[in-house]
């Protein structure tokens, strides 16, 4: 996991970046107190679910993981974006003309 500090709150995470699609986040207690969309949450306290539920995530902290992955300064695991398609090459070769 990689150190990503979000540019609207600053709020410092580790991050993990497997794929385009996916992304691993890893919250600690400070992080989680400086980032305003979360201690909003808390604040207000009226989110939806049970308590522990995943806690909803920063919007500014997800643009900031996807610029960093597309400036390059997170390692991203697999960059295929989507699985290619198996081609048949069943397909019989044509003989060689002799
Ligand atoms: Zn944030």
């Amino acid at each position: 996991m990689q150190p990503l500090q979000c540019a609207e709150c600053k709020a410092q995470v580790l991050v993990q970046k497997n794929s385009w699609e996916h992304t691993a986040v890893q919250w600690n207690d400070q992080a989680r107190a400086r980032c305003i969309e979360i201690a909003d949450e808390r604040e207000f306290g009226r989110r939806e679910g049970r308590p522990g539920s995943p806690r909803k995530q920063c919007g500014a902290l997800t643009a900031s993981i996807i610029a960093a992955a597309k400036a390059g300064d997170i390692e991203i695991f697999d960059e295929t974006p989507v699985p290619k398609p198996i081609i048949d090459d069943n397909e019989p070769v044509p003989a060689p003309f002799h």
